[in-house]
């Protein structure tokens, strides 16, 4: 699945720990690595992106390491099974 990696998003805080910890509790997953294909970092954070897609333009958490979340405007290829949970802090833990 392909998804865009946001640029400045750290302005957007939301009431967990981290916006990895968002994401785990809101997926119910656990990442042992970076969710890019072929990337095995694990200094996990928790990226904001947007679907690779015209009509939902909603930013979503995914974990991904420093290195891939630095890649700012890019589009990521991640793996089809990492759930994409909602970064809109009222629909979520807000
Ligand atoms: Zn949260
Ligand atoms: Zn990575």
């Amino acid at each position: 699945m392909k998804v865009k990696n946001l640029n400045g998003t750290s302005q957007n805080k939301c009431k967990c720990d981290s916006w990895y910890a968002h994401w785990q509790r809101f997926s119910g997953q656990k990442a042992n690595h970076c969710v890019v294909v072929g990337c095995s970092g694990t200094d996990l954070v928790g990226g904001h992106v947007q679907k690779d897609s015209t009509s939902d333009s909603s930013w979503y958490v995914i974990p991904i390491c420093n290195a891939c979340n630095m890649k700012k405007g890019q589009t990521l290829n991640v793996v089809d099974q990492v759930k994409l949970v909602s970064a809109n802090v009222s629909q979520t833990c807000g």
